[in-house]
């Protein structure tokens, strides 16, 4: 009997942690089915609820919907996608057992296996864009929804390639998606931006938590989100209700700091709104992190966040 072996990304999904599941999964479930008795049953599945633009896409393209999990089993098998660190991953994953890891960020060190595993993290602008070269790297065609699922998740990682994460791989990987749908890469980027919809239609909460993620450097725990935005001062109308969302998440879970990140897309910058004990954002960043200062060419909360922070 096949076994079954979940496919996860991190907490909090993004586009890029959902597609990273759904497209794996099937290149994996495609590769067992070459075989004359299949061994494994892969399932995508998902931590949260999905972000609009992965909901739209999956939609529209057929595919299944990753199943909504919040926990594995003792002895579960699971393949991370999309991140490697303990405190982004499901719970219970301790006690279970993983089996590979697909991503493209820091190593944490906190993800230990008791047997050698496919380990495979390469410093590109999004996990799609790794799936999408295993695809050819094992031979299997990618469908046109497929093609989908994995360049909208090139362009939401990569903000439309204008992050400073992009690399030659991520544009090369996107023209090859692009060809196989039948349309230019960044058009479908804005297309697919356009799905998420207005910053109004969030409420506070779900702003400042639909892409957040807790780091730790020593014993604290900080938490960073990030909003990316293509009308700024839309989305900074409600920086007091902000603040108070990000200063009851200090409170209650004991962070360092909570930073929101509000990313103008288009005129490439953000504005860190910070709450809790701001200094060392502050030194990082050369501003006064208790202002809602405005600090050009921040675009990736991963190349030029996180390693001043950490
Ligand atoms: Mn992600
Ligand atoms: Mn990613």
């Amino acid at each position: 009997m096949a076994e079954t072996i979940k496919i996860v990304g991190h907490k909090n999904p993004d586009n890029d942690s959902i597609a990273a599941a759904v497209s794996y999964a099937y290149l994996k479930n495609a590769l067992e089915a070459k075989k004359d008795a299949p061994e494994a049953n892969y399932v995508a599945c998902c931590l949260g609820p999905l972000p609009q633009e992965s909901a739209t896409i999956l939609e529209r393209t057929g595919l299944p919907t990753p199943e909504l999990i919040s926990s594995v089993a003792a002895g579960e098998k699971v393949i991370l996608v999309d991140h490697n660190e303990l405190t982004q991953a499901v719970d219970g994953l301790e006690e279970a057992e993983v089996v590979e890891v697909i991503d493209h960020h820091r190593i944490s060190g906190n993800v230990t296996t008791g047997n050698p595993i496919l380990y495979m993290n390469v410093p590109v602008g999004s996990t799609a864009t790794i799936v999408s070269g295993l695809y050819e790297l094992f031979g299997v065609e990618i469908t046109p929804a497929i093609a989908e699922v994995l360049l909208s998740a090139i362009m939401t990682d990569t903000v439309i390639t204008k992050s400073p994460t992009c690399t030659g791989c991520d544009l090369a990987q996107a023209d090859k998606l692009g060809a196989i749908i039948g349309k230019k890469a960044t058009d479908f980027g804005l297309e697919v931006f356009q799905m998420r919809g207005g910053d109004n239609d969030l409420s506070v909460e779900e702003l400042c938590t639909h892409d957040s993620k807790e780091f730790k450097k020593g014993d604290a725990t900080y938490l960073v989100a990030q909003h990316e935005t293509v009308t700024l001062d839309t989305a900074m109308e409600r920086e007091q209700a902000y603040r108070e969302f990000l200063a009851a998440q200090v409170a209650e879970k004991g962070y360092e700091f909570a930073l929101l990140l509000v990313t103008d897309i288009f005129n490439e910058g953000s504005r860190f709104i910070c709450e809790g004990d701001v200094s060392r954002v502050s030194e990082a960043f050369g501003i006064d992190a208790t202002k809602a200062e405005w600090v050009p060419g921040i675009l990736s909360r991963k190349k030029q966040v996180i390693p001043p922070l950490s």
